[in-house]
């Protein structure tokens, strides 16, 4: 007998076969006929298949009787036809073995629904829920576009570090890593003595690859990092987290405008991928969780350009929209969530790369304009999220960025390296970072970012 998964069953195309299903019970129910209908799940889609058990299998009354929401059971059966309306199958059980109970006392996840903040507190359990398990499909959906994106684009998918020793370009706080004993070892002037640490110096769990990724796209052209980022910033909000997955390109001979091309065509591929391969999850999400979340994906996909606008256009229509904000906007200003959110959802209700921000407020490493007051800074700003995407063209110029290191009190001897891409064969190049869970939220609509990340990092949380 072949192995199927749920999903597979749920094919028309699965009828007349014997199957064995392996999975978890999510309800029974009995009826007066003497045979009992069992609604099972595996994770391989959202929806669930019906299994009818008649009273005469051996263990009927002895098994199939007690089984209750997350007991663990493989079932043989035949594939048929179903006459109960919203699906197309259902299996004709020949055999139910039960490998592990769930007391009904004591489960969590009983059928009444439960709040995600209540979820969170059972990371190890919440996979098993609809919600939690349409977010994994989807999150693993949106993980291959990306691969397939730069693959397709002829990138190069290089490592960059964890753990790193350039603090780097304060994009936030963070987290030291040693093997000190702070308590034990001698201080020099109140500091530890970093020079008996493992790596010799201070080091950090990374903020970003950007500046390892720079060495690569100077030697190989096109490449992107992929992985988990860093940040201890101590602040509560729905869209952060202090540890995130991170996807960053950076491109030798990129201009902000090839930069800007690029992170639009990569939004636009997610969307349409996530649209042809999730259709069932994503219906889900937009009648469950927000009813826009079909409508702001089709406006990405579609032909249509994204609005760019540049940091001080944007200022001046903020300025001058009669919005009520509670940050007021002038020019030089940070914009905040609800500013970026006014511009994506009632100003031009589709996504806005902004770009040519204010030097002060941007890092060292970012193109610095004629002007001498804006650098080559791009974010996209989506509905919902706000921004999703944060890159800039690279300053190449060795006494630029060299200027501009000490405009930001930072040590040029701890960047040594770093200049010497400009000292050797510097050449324009571009890139930028997409926080990935902020893509699955814009995705699925869950308004709280840690309930797109199996096990999410703010202060004060680290059980699971
Ligand atoms: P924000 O202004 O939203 O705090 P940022 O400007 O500090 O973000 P960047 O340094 O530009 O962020 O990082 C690039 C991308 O990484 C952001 O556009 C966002 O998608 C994502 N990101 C940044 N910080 C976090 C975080 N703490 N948790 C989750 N994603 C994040
Ligand atoms: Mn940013």
């Amino acid at each position: 007998m072949e192995k199927f998964s749920v999903k597979a069953v749920r094919e028309s195309s699965a009828v007349g076969r014997e199957v064995q299903l392996q999975g978890w019970i999510r309800t029974r129910r009995d009826s007066k006929a003497g045979f009992s209908f069992l609604e099972m799940n595996d994770g391989s889609c959202l929806g669930n298949i019906q299994v009818i058990a008649d009273a005469d299998l051996a263990n009927y009354e002895s098994d199939v009787k007690k089984l209750t929401a997350g007991c663990s059971v493989t079932v043989a059966g035949t594939v048929k036809l179903s006459g109960g309306k919203g699906q197309s199958t259902e299996i004709q059980a020949t055999s139910v073995e039960v490998h592990g109970g769930a007391d009904p006392e004591s489960f969590p996840l009983q059928k009444k629904r439960h709040s995600f903040e209540k979820l969170r507190e059972w990371a190890h359990l919440r996979p098993r829920t609809n919600t939690f398990g349409a977010v994994a499909r989807v999150r693993n959906e949106i993980c291959k576009a990306i691969h397939s994106f730069y693959q397709n684009e002829g990138f190069l998918y290089v490592h960059t570090p964890i753990i790193t020793t350039s603090d780097c370009e304060g994009a936030g706080e963070m987290f030291k890593v040693t093997t000190l004993d702070l308590t034990q070892t001698p201080s020099k002037d109140g500091q530890p003595d970093w020079s008996r640490d493992f790596f010799d110096r201070p080091s950090f769990l990374t903020v970003s690859g950007q500046l390892e990724a720079e060495v690569f796209a100077t030697a190989l052209g096109k490449v992107y990092t992929f992985g988990p980022t860093f940040r201890a910033e101590n602040s509560n909000t729905s869209r952060h987290l202090a540890e995130f997955w991170m996807i960053e390109p950076e491109m030798a001979f990129y201009d902000l405008n090839d930069n800007m091309e690029l992170a639009e065509n990569f939004m636009k591929y997610i969307a349409r991928q996530v649209l042809e391969h999730c259709e069932e999850d994503l219906g889900f999400f937009n009648q469950r969780i927000d009813d826009t979340v079909l409508e702001t994906l089709e406006t990405i996909a579609d032909q249509q350009p994204f609005v760019r606008l540049s940091y001080s256009e944007a200022v001046e229509c903020l300025a001058s929209c009669q919005q009520n904000f509670e940050f007021p906007v002038t020019w030089g200003v940070d914009l905040q969530s609800e500013h970026e959110r006014f511009l994506t959802e009632i100003e031009f209700k589709r996504p806005v790369i902004l770009y040519n921000y204010p030097r002060t407020i941007k890092p060292f490493y970012m193109y610095c304009n004629d002007d001498e007051k804006t650098v080559r800074a791009m974010d996209v700003l989506v509905p919902r999220v706000g921004e999703i995407i944060g890159g800039s063209q690279r300053e190449d110029r060795l006494e630029v960025l060299k200027a501009r290191m000490a405009e930001q009190d930072l040590d040029q001897d701890n960047y040594w390296w770093y200049l010497d891409l400009r000292r050797y064969g510097t050449v324009p190049h571009s890139g930028f970072g997409l926080g990935l869970e902020r893509v699955v939220q814009f995705v699925t609509g869950m308004t709280n970012i840690r309930d797109v990340i199996p096990f999410p990092r703010t202060p004060g949380n680290a059980e699971f």
